[in-house]
This record gives C-alpha cells, structure tokens and sequence, in this order.
C-alpha cells in the first residue's frame, strides 16, 4: 500500500519510522505481552514510558530545570483558559497580542476570567504579519503576556521571542513547537496540543515556570489547577496514555535526526522549496510578509479560484490530500510540518509547476 503526502494541518502525518515502531509493538511491547495501550497507568511499564517521554523532551529543548512539564489533555483550547485561572495571581489584567484566528480564540476565552487588553494586533492587514515588538503597549502590571507563536490559519509565525521583562511570557506553539530550537527560560509557560507536531490527538503539553504553578484563582476547580497535575507528574487522573507513548517515539525520532537544530535546516529548506517557487510564480501566490512566513503552515491562492477544486483533484490523484485552505482564508494550505519529508514538497511543487503550465 502507498503511504500519501499528508498536507493535513492537523492531526497531521507522523514520521513513518514511528508508525512502523508502534505498529511493530502494538500486540506485545517489548515483551510485556501487551499492548502500551492495555497498560495501567501506575505500573512499571508504563511509568518507564511515561519518564522516557518526559526526559527526552527535556533533551530536545532543553528544558531548563525549573520548569515543569505537564502532559494533559483538552486540547490547547481548554489552556485557553488555564491560563487565566491559574496565571492571573489576583493582578487586573492579562496583554494579548492579536495575530489572527488561534489568538483571537484565546482573548476571547481569556476574557471570561479578567480584563484583556489587546496589546498589538494585525487585524489591520487581514493578520499577514506579526507585529513589531517596538508596537506593542504593554503594561508593566499585567499579570502575562500572551501570543501565538505561529498561526495554523493565517501562516504567520514569529521567528524572534519577545523580551517581556519581568512579566511573564505565554505562548501558544502549538503548530511550531520541536520544529525549531526554543530558549525555554525566556518563557513563563509554552503549551502545545500534540497533533500537528508531536503526535496523536488528546495529549496537550504544557511546560511552565515552577513560580508560576500554585497560584491559581481561590478554589480553582481540580482539573484546571496546574498544581494539581504537577505534583502528581501528570498522573492525577489516567493520562493519554498511548498519546504520550507515541509522542515519545516521536521525541526519540527527533533525536536520531540530530536534534532540533538539525530539525530547523530541515525545515528551512523544505519551506523555502515551496516559497521560492510561490515568488517566482505568476499564478500562484501567498500573502503573508516575507518575514514573517510560516515553515509549517504554508497557504496560497490561485489566481483563478475557480480552479481550486481542479487542482486539489489532480494532487488527490497524484498522492497528496488535505491541501484546501482553511474555510476562513480559502484557497489552499500545506502544511509541513516535521513529519513531511522533503520529497512531499517537491512533489507538491512539481505539481503546481505543472498546473501553472497548463492553465497560467
Ligand atoms: C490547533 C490549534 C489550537 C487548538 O488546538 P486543540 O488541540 O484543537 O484545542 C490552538 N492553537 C493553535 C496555534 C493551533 O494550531
């Protein structure tokens, strides 16, 4: 059977290596005689898998040792709000810095707990770029500051981190994190839901300053309390477990590559075959500024959208699905992000120089 270029922006494809480990495991783990998904949580198999996970992503950001890292699920949708519950600490307010359709949903959660004050927005250019630093009217007295280190959506990534002071620094990286070397320690907390880059769907990773966890709002409920989960190393309730096995095979395939560095020339290089080609192209284009261009979420439009559905066709039948653009920008969107060898790109762009050809 022929595996497709998955363009998917999530749940999105999975290095093959990985799946071919976990389908090889899946009836007898190493010689448990069961599959991890059959596993108690509190027994010694699955602890190992569990510390495994946890340590080598560690490695891979290296994790600064005052930090926690939580494996939860809800999505990166319910950090949306805890985050307020538990990063407020009783202050009047949190900034926001408004960058399209992922940070908009997080202010609009956010506001349910305290004032929000957006403190940079791109709205004004239909969200195709990330806002200067200089622009940002932040407030020394806020609680955080939140933003989202790559939209999905809109293919706008920041590719410098803001210096917040003394205020703590939130992001949202849930379609960049692993695809890039992270200073970690400029960061109060980063969260991530695990299915575009990490792996399966149900397992959100949240990695936060210890100073930062226990100060949540009186009486917060037990779920929502990151202390709950950090003093319990993310095994207050069952964990996602299989999520997290298959995460860590994921974090392992990282290793083997070389790293996160190695991982970013990866990604630099498969993102700039499809941008080069999108500049030179007279039929194809992408709007975002050149700066502030998305290596994992790629969208583009034809200058003809009336021969959208023709050319997801013939991608369809030459391997390569999931390239229609979100219903909010239109057009199409690949995304690459790890998993996606360079081989799906060039296919991709072989493609569209063929569909150029016969209809530019
Ligand atoms: C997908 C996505 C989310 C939402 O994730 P869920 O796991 O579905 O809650 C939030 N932020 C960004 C940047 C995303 O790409």
């Amino acid at each position: 059977m022929a595996r497709v270029f998955n363009f998917s922006a999530g749940p999105a494809a999975l290095p093959e290596e990985v799946l071919t480990q976990a389908a090889a495991e899946m009836l007898d783990w190493q010689g448990s005689g069961q599959s991890v998904m059959e596993m108690s949580h509190r027994g010694k198999e699955y602890m190992g898998i569990h510390a495994q996970a946890e340590a080598d992503l560690r490695t891979l950001l290296d994790i600064p040792a005052n930090y926690k890292v939580l494996f939860l699920q809800g999505g990166a949708t319910l950090q949306f709000e805890m985050i307020p519950v538990n990063l407020l600490r009783g202050k009047a307010s949190a900034d926001y810095v408004n960058t399209g359709e992922w940070a908009k949903k997080a202010i609009k959660e956010a506001r349910a707990f305290g004032q929000v004050n957006v403190v940079a927005s791109a709205e004004d250019k239909h969200f195709t770029y990330a806002p200067a630093f200089k622009d940002w009217k932040l407030d020394q007295d806020a609680a955080y500051v939140h933003y989202c280190a790559n939209e999905t959506i809109g293919g706008v990534e920041f590719h410098w981190t803001p210096d917040t002071g003394t205020v703590p620094l939130v992001c949202d990286m849930s379609s960049n994190i692993l695809s890039k070397p992270v200073a970690v320690g400029k960061y109060g907390l980063i969260y991530a839901g695990a299915q575009k880059n990490i792996g399966p769907a149900g397992l959100t990773i949240v990695i936060v300053r210890e100073d930062l966890v226990g100060q949540a709002v009186p009486t917060p409920p037990t779920m929502l309390d990151y202390k709950i989960h950090a003093e319990a190393d993310s095994m207050f309730n069952t964990p996602p477990t299989y999520g997290i096995y298959v995460a860590g095979l994921v974090f392992q395939w990282l290793r083997r590559q070389g790293g996160l560095a190695a991982i970013e020339r990866h990604n630099i290089e498969k993102a700039g075959l499809l941008y080069n080609y999108l500049d030179e192209s007279k039929f194809f284009q992408n709007p975002v500024r050149r700066e502030d261009r998305s290596r994992m979420n790629i969208p583009f439009t034809l200058k003809d959208a009336s021969l959208d559905e023709e050319f997801l066709k013939g991608a369809k039948a030459r391997g390569m699905i999931q390239l229609k653009g979100h219903r909010s920008v239109g057009g199409m969107r690949a995304s690459i992000y790890n998993a996606m060898p360079v081989e799906g790109v060039q296919a991709l762009v072989a493609y569209m120089k063929e569909f150029e050809t016969r209809h530019g």
